[in-house]
Formats: C-alpha cells, sequence, structure tokens
C-alpha cells in the first residue's frame, strides 16, 4: 500500500552523505513515500548533516530553526537529523530543538525507515551506534539523483589521525566491504542502466587491509569493477596520498573504464605543517607519486584540497605550499580556510590560530596559482575531441547543453535538439575558462540506457 507521505531531503557535507541520502531515499521509497523538492509539500524533512566544516553546522542549525517555525504552524511534519553531527552531537540535537522527532548516526542509516516508523507512535528517538552491524555498508536501495551514475561505498571509516579532521571519530574504524559484495552491486546498476560509477570511502588506498594484507585489493577492485559489462566510467574517492601504491596507478593505466583523473589531496605544501597535520608524507613524496602517475597516464588530470591558515602555518610554510601547487599545476583545487572542530587535535592550539586577515590574503594568493595552471591546462584541451557524458541543460542558459569528461571537466556545448542526460556524445573543444570548456557537439557515440525519472539541470 502506498504511503502517501512526501519527505524532503537536504544534504550538506561530502559523497559520502549524498550516497547516505540516496539510500535515505531509497529506504523511504521502498515504504512506499515519495521524494518532493517542496518544503510546502513535505511531510518529512530529512537533515544528513555534515561536521567536517564550521559552516556546516551553522547551516545545519539555521535550518533547523526554520524548520522549527514551520512545525509550529504544521505539528505533523516530521523533521528528522541524520549523519557526522548527529554521530557527534546525539544528545545535545534535541536538547538545543526538542521539535526533532528522530536522530540517527552514520553507523545505523539503514535504521531510517524503521526510526520514522517507530517515532510516528513512541514519540521522539535518538539512536546513534557508536559502530556498524556490518548492515550500513551494504547495498541498500538507493534512488539514485543521476539514473546513469551511482556511488558505490566500498569501506566505511578511517585509521588515519589528521589532527584537523573529525571522520575517525564520527566514522569510526576502517570497514571494508567484499570486493565480491561490491562488484555485485555494480554489475547490478549497470543492468539497471547505470554506465559510470564512483567507489566510496575515506581512504580508498587502503581498501581491504581489514580484510587481507596479502594484496593491494584496491588495484585489484578498480579491474573487476572496470571489467563489469556496461560500465563506462569509473571514479574514485578520496585516495590518501601516503597509500597510493604504484599497483593502483597500473591499474588505473591499464583498465580504459577508469577515467584521467587523481584526485590527491595535498592539504600543505610544508614538510612542517604536513607534519603537525599527522599526514604521513613529505611534499617531495607527494610530488615524486604525483610524477609517477602522470608517467604512467599521460592524461591524468590532477586535483586536490589544500587547507590555508592550518594552525601555526608561517609565511614560509605557505610559500611552500604555493611552490608546490605551481609544480604540481592542478587542473582545480578546493581550497579551504581551516576551521576548528571541536574533538580534533588541531582546535586545541587555539594559541597558534593564524589570523583571519593573513588567512585571507594566503588564500586569495593560492587560488590565483591555482587557477592559473587550471587554465593552462584547459587551454591544452582546444582543438581536442572529448567524450562526455550529457548531464543535462546548463543552469544559466537553457540553449546551452553541460557534459563532464572522462577528466571530471565541465563542458558546455550548444545542440540542435535536447539530448537525453546520460548520453555518451563526442565534442570539439573550442574554449577554455579556469573552471570549464566550452565545445561544439560532433556526434553522439552511446544513447542512454537508464529509463528517465527526473529533470536534471547542470552548469
Ligand atoms: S585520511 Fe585524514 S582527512 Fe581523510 S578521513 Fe581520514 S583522518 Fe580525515
Amino acid at each position: 500500500m502506498p504511503d502517501g507521505r512526501r519527505f524532503l531531503i537536504r544534504t550538506f557535507g561530502c559523497q559520502m552523505n549524498e550516497h547516505d541520502s540516496e539510500r535515505i531515499a531509497g529506504l523511504y521509497e521502498a515504504e512506499g513515500m515519495t521524494a518532493t523538492d517542496s518544503l510546502d509539500d513535505a511531510d518529512i524533512v530529512v537533515l544528513n548533516t555534515c561536521c567536517i566544516r564550521e559552516n556546516a553546522d551553522n547551516k545545519f542549525y539555521g535550518h533547523l530553526g526554520h524548520l522549527k517555525s514551520v512545525k509550529a504552524k504544521r505539528p505533523d511534519l516530521q523533521i528528522v537529523v541524520g549523519g557526522c553531527l548527529a554521530q557527534k552531537d546525539r544528545d545535545s540535537i534535541r536538547e538545543r530543538v526538542p521539535e526533532v522527532d528522530v536522530v540517527f548516526g552514520t553507523h545505523n542509516v539503514h535504521r531510517a525507515a524503521a526510526l520514522l516508523e517507530q517515532s510516528r507512535f513512541d514519540g521522539p528517538i535518538v539512536e546513534v551506534w557508536d559502530e556498524g552491524d556490518g548492515e550500513t555498508a551494504s547495498s541498500l536501495p538507493a534512488r539514485r539523483e543521476l539514473p546513469w551514475a551511482a556511488w558505490i561505498t566500498i569501506q566505511v571509516g578511517c585509521d588515519n589521525s589528521c589532527a584537523f579532521c573529525i571522520v575517525p571519530a564520527v566514522r569510526g574504524r576502517e570497514v571494508s566491504r567484499t570486493p565480491d559484495d561490491i562488484v555485485a552491486e555494480v554489475a547490478a546498476a549497470a543492468v539497471d542502466g547505470v554506465s559510470e560509477v564512483t567507489l566510496l570511502g575515506q581512504n580508498v588506498n587502503s581498501y581491504g587491509r581489514d580484510l587481507t594484507r596479502r594484496r593491494p585489493l584496491f588495484a585489484d577492485l578498480l579491474r573487476a569493477v572496470g571489467a563489469v559489462e556496461g560500465v563506462r566510467r569509473v571514479r574514485y574517492t578520496s585516495p590518501h596520498p601516503k597509500d597510493l601504491r604504484p599497483e593502483t596507478i597500473a591499474a588505473m593505466a591499464e583498465t580504459p573504464a577508469v577515467c584521467d583523473h587523481l584526485h590527491l589531496p595535498l592539504q600543505s605544501g610544508s614538510d612542517r605543517v604536513l607534519a603537525a597535520m599527522h599526514r604521513g608524507y613529505t611534499a617531495e613524496r607527494y610530488l615524486d607519486r604525483l610524477a609517477a602517475a602522470r608517467a604512467a597516464i599521460p592524461d591524468l588530470a590532477v586535483t586536490t584540497d589544500i587547507i590555508v591558515g592550518f594552525p601555526g602555518e608561517t609565511d614560509d610554510d605557505f610559500e611552500r605550499t604555493l611552490e608546490v601547487a605551481a609544480t604540481a599545476a592542478y587542473d582545480s583545487a578546493y581550497t579551504f580556510i581551516f576551521s576548528p572542530r571541536p574533538g580534533t587535535a588541531a582546535a586545541e592550539r587555539v594559541d597558534d590560530f593564524v589570523p583571519a586577515d593573513v588567512v585571507a590574503e594566503r588564500f586569495e594568493r593560492l587560488r590565483v596559482v591555482v587557477e592559473r595552471s587550471a587554465l593552462a591546462r584547459h587551454r591544452s584541451r582546444v582543438g581536442r575531441v572529448e567524450e562526455v557524458v550529457v548531464e543535462g541543460p546548463s543552469r544559466r542558459d537553457a540553449a546551452v547543453t553541460t557534459g563532464r569528461t572522462g577528466q571530471n571537466k565541465l563542458v558546455h556545448f550548444t545542440t540542435e535538439a535536447p539530448i537525453r542526460p546520460g548520453t555518451y556524445a563526442e565534442v570539439l573543444v573550442t574554449g577554455a575558462a579556469p573552471h570549464h570548456l566550452t565545445g561544439d557537439l560532433l556526434a553522439v557515440t552511446a544513447a542512454a540506457r537508464h529509463r528517465t525519472r527526473l529533470a536534471i539541470t547542470a552548469g
């Protein structure tokens, strides 16, 4: 019997949360509920939270404040909070906002539908587990936002202890799914029309260490997933530079479906800061590994994460970061201003916090360096034919279609007739900007195989 209620999910933070939201949606749909984008129509609102950055907390409590006022007018509205912040602040969320009906953590996402139902009859519930029962990482029904693309969780948790990061505290120790389980999920998604998969983990390069020490399982996994019929693109995130092995690079180079894109978080170019961050590599070792990857995969696009203003970062440390960023010549970089997360080692170094005006100035200088290399790399694509997967009309201009290359670059191009999202097409690149390419459509190479469920906008 269809349930008839409608749910709205708002997701904060990383791809792991995006994927968890797809699974929550899948569980609710399995109960007969339907998704909505409108708060006015929603009977249930889920906030899937993040606690990596302070902004995410602020945004979350801002949303919760708004929902509280909506619930004052519509008492039947159910408010659900999941994700990392729920894991960390399990008790204080309902203390701050008693209108919240359900709180669940990162280890019991699979309980989302059961807890919602239980709360309708028993009242508010806080259920946060300290570790998983093996089911969280398994294949739950997922309602994919992009029907041709699937997130596949290969591992949850993290065994590292980066000084700025709260993930190990909220996601627990590394737990890997078995290769058979993962490949079976990929094969089922491919039958469903999925042609692009992204393997997800906090530290994918250490995937499988909890299963066996005998082989670098991540390399084997890339080859196995790349061999699944119907899968044209394999991506993964995030790898840790200290665990990037030659076998992984070889598997990337030798498996045609694995995209020529490596996201390799640098965080800092200063060895002193890297040591204080507990990252386990030096700038030189990082650049050596990058050079090896580029030598094996000549057309490799490289992106990164960099934190500006880590406690104690001096002008000299920051100059090292600029130098490494220039040498690495990134295609793009996610640059972050350090924000202290309670419960992390870095948050306690209050006396070493870098003044905001100094950080802002450094952030701007880094942006210029990254944009310079991004533009140069994008200009080198002009005149080439790129295969893109069509994402849909651009958000800014519906006459323009947006596609994404294997290197994960956005390409804007015009078409005479709309092309179905998920279709593969060849585009001649004619222009370059720091954050995208422009081009002309040459030919459609493979039609989308999924049944269209959503109108997709991109750009
Ligand atoms: S590797 Fe470091 S930054 Fe990444 S999740 Fe683990 S502790 Fe956090």
